[in-house]
């Protein structure tokens, strides 16, 4: 059983449809995979259809942005959960619509400096999808200011870019406790990747445990080896399920499906810990 459980869709940042990742996902050999688009569950229902159709077994999830009060991000997948529960749902819309205004101050800063509007940015996004800076990116691109994402991520659109701005995101202790409310099965996503940011430390981690956190994503390719030792120890110590990704974008990142899969054994528990929703066969 090869098992991935961390794909986006074009209803955030990936690059293909709902149904091309269920076709990319038979295509790479998957049996399981999981639709975890960043705050939207909007995927979902075109995802199952095809699916079913591609015979592969779907797990629809969620990567909610969250934000420690001391300013960083960290990512939470959710499994399973039940896409209508009120709170975790007003959560997610909020970080949602704090997005677009986010994206809409970083454009009209970056059009100071470069050929860019917000028509060139929007063309990017799909209707409703969950507006990012890959998306920005995406337009800095067809402008000929850089020639990928990686490279926009690596100059323009870091987090330390005069550029950059921030979006509301609730606390990850918060959004674990909704997700947990929801039926659904919270993971740590990419705990330890620090090219991205700053990483947390131990107070935040025994604040998401303490609401309900129930794995950590080890294997993924932006933990780097030294953090991965340190995320072993902690999931033996709490008891936590050990999941590996790919956090598949399309042609929007490197990563492919099925470069880390996830034991069919912690599957089988995320499977039986998960009651909001059902995995799609
Ligand atoms: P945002 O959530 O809008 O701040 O943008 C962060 C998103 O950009 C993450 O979800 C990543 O998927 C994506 N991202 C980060 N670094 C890169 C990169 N080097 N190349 C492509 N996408 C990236
Ligand atoms: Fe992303
Ligand atoms: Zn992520
Ligand atoms: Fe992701």
């Amino acid at each position: 059983m090869k098992i991935d459980l961390h794909a986006h869709s074009n209803v955030s940042d990936g690059t293909e449809t709902p149904t091309d990742v269920m076709a990319s996902a038979a295509r790479a050999g998957l049996d399981v995979v999981a639709l975890t688009d960043h705050d939207s569950t909007d995927g979902w229902a075109e995802a199952s259809l095809a699916a079913v159709r591609e015979g592969i077994a779907l797990v629809p999830g969620i990567e909610i942005s969250c934000r420690t009060e001391q300013g960083i991000s960290v990512h939470l997948l959710s499994y399973l959960h039940d896409p209508t529960h009120p709170g975790l749902l007003e959560e997610i819309t909020k970080s949602k619509d704090a997005r677009l205004t986010r994206a809409e101050r970083m454009v009209s800063l970056l059009a100071e400096d470069y050929p860019l509007t917000w028509d060139d940015v929007i063309h990017h996004v799909a209707p409703g999808a969950t507006m990012g800076r890959p998306h920005i990116a995406d337009a800095l691109v067809a402008a000929g200011v850089v020639s990928d994402r990686t490279e926009a991520f690596a100059s323009i659109l870091t987090s330390h870019s005069r550029y950059w701005v921030q979006h509301y995101a609730p606390e990850p202790a918060l959004a674990v406790e909704l997700v947990r409310a929801a039926g659904g099965v919270p993971v740590f996503a990419h705990p330890v990747a620090s090219s991205r940011g700053r990483v947390v430390g131990d107070k935040t981690y025994q604040e998401m445990i303490d609401a309900g956190l129930a794995g950590l994503e080890i294997d993924h390719r932006d933990n780097p080896e030294e953090g991965r030792k340190f995320l072993r120890k902690l999931a033996a110590r709490h008891n936590l399920l050990i999941t590996g990704s790919s956090d598949y974008h399309g042609t929007g990142k490197v990563n492919l499906l099925g470069e880390n899969t996830t034991d069919p054994e912690v599957f089988a528990r995320i499977v039986a810990m998960g009651t909001g929703s059902r995995v799609v066969r």
